[in-house]
């Protein structure tokens, strides 16, 4: 009998294992269930789309008829499930009831609230998705200054797109230096400095208290008693992988929904794919892993199971005023070895254990190293 193949999301996740799919099996059914229309599109991209000029319509790639006839396969859009009856294999969204044989939650993850008192906290933006991005482009009409609040990855690169789309352009956090997570204080360092020189401003280790509306503008509050107005409040302080769905079907959740090396939940018959997923510890928000997942689950689908193991993954920054690419360690423990010159930096991470590098940051025109360090570095998962 031809199986049925449910996939919860048509994000990056959901439609690269389509096409991951129909190179091994031209038959099976496939439907894709996604609250948002269905077409397909970058989300890289819209954190250097506003500089570009891009509208929101420009950045589609292939509109959800053409992917629905090109790959054989049925998307129901604008279709939120609510909950998944796991015992009798059925999903329950806004259209109906579908039964399935194979369940895919490619769910993603959402950006994590403010939190922070007063009465902008509401109106605060937050860019995870096409139709964020058309609410940022028509809300900053006619503005002039933009606070953003996080300074990790989506704070940095949008700093550089708004400022090269010539708004003034604060950036907030609490800790001390940009990219507190993946980058060593002396790359940090590098990125903050350039980002200053084209005129992004910082305000680092203080924390945000609260947002007040003050007419048309926002006021932003820190903890010494700072007050700063700006037009417009982005918020780039992280995503938490979306767990309800996985929630009402029972499923083992930790920060993401839990799978095993195969992207299988505690269900036999549900998996899951990209920003939702916690696999061995790891909540890794980026595109490689999707693309080597898809490939992956595509063959455990279609009966030829081979598990996910991560190579050394780096990742881009999007910020031309200082080019960044950083490989995470699998381990925090070690230190890091820095050479900084007129060229830029080139650091890598020196595991303790090993004595080895096993994680690297090359700024500037080191960025040309990073395909080698790349094949040099441990996988980041057995
Ligand atoms: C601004 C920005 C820049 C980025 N830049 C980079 C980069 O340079 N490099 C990199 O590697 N990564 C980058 N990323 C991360 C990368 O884009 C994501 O890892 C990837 O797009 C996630 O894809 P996904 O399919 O898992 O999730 P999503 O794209 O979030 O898709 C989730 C899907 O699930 C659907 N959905 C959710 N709940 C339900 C429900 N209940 N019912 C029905 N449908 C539902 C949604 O409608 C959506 O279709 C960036 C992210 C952002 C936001």
């Amino acid at each position: 009998m031809n199986p049925r193949t449910l996939i919860i999301g048509s994000g990056l996740a959901g439609i690269t294992l389509v096409r991951e799919l129909r190179k091994l099996d031209k038959e099976r059914e496939i439907i894709v269930i996604t609250a948002d229309d269905g077409g397909f599109y970058s989300k890289p991209n819209l954190s250097n789309a506003f500089a570009a000029n891009k509208r929101p319509e420009d950045m589609v790639l292939t509109p959800a008829d053409k992917l629905e006839r090109d790959l054989g396969i049925l998307i129901m859009a604008n279709a939120a499930v609510a909950r998944i009856d796991a015992g009798r294999r059925e999903v329950v969204c806004t259209q109906g009831t579908l039964a399935y044989d194979q369940l895919v939650l490619a769910v993603g993850a959402a950006q994590i609230p403010l939190p922070l008192a007063g009465d902008g906290v509401p109106d605060a933006i937050s860019i995870n998705s096409l139709a964020d991005y058309a609410r940022l482009r028509s809300r900053l009409a006619g503005k002039r200054s933009v606070a953003i609040v996080g300074a990790g990855l989506i704070g940095c690169e949008f700093a550089n797109d708004l400022r090269l789309g010539d708004f003034a352009v604060d950036v907030y956090d609490q800790i001390e230096q940009p990219m507190g997570r993946l980058l060593p204080p002396v790359a940090a360092q590098q990125l903050r400095d350039k980002l200053a020189a084209i005129g992004v401003g910082f305000h680092l280790g203080a924390r945000l208290e609260a947002i007040r509306r003050d007419g048309e503008r926002y006021v932003l509050i820190d903890s010494h008693g700072n007050a700063r107005p700006y037009d417009l409040v982005l918020s780039a302080i992280g995503l938490r992988p979306n767990l309800a769905l996985a929630k009402t079907a029972g499923l083992a959740t930790a920060l993401g929904i839990v799978t095993d090396a195969f992207l299988r939940t505690s269900d036999p018959n549900i998996y899951a794919l990209g920003d939702c997923v916690e696999l061995g510890g790891l909540f890794l928000p980026y595109v490689m892993p999707i693309m080597l997942g898809a490939k992956k689950l595509a063959g455990t689908l279609t009966g030829k199971p081979e598990p996910v193991s991560y190579p050394a993954m780096p990742i881009v920054l999007k910020t031309p005023a200082c080019p960044t690419v950083v490989s995470p360690p699998p381990s925090p423990v070690g230190h890091w070895d820095a050479t900084v010159s007129e060229d830029g930096l080139r650091a890598l991470f020196v595991d303790q254990a090993s004595g080895q590098p096993s994680g690297f940051v090359v700024q500037g025109g080191f960025t040309r190293e990073r395909m080698a360090l790349a094949a040099a570095m441990p996988n980041l998962s057995a």
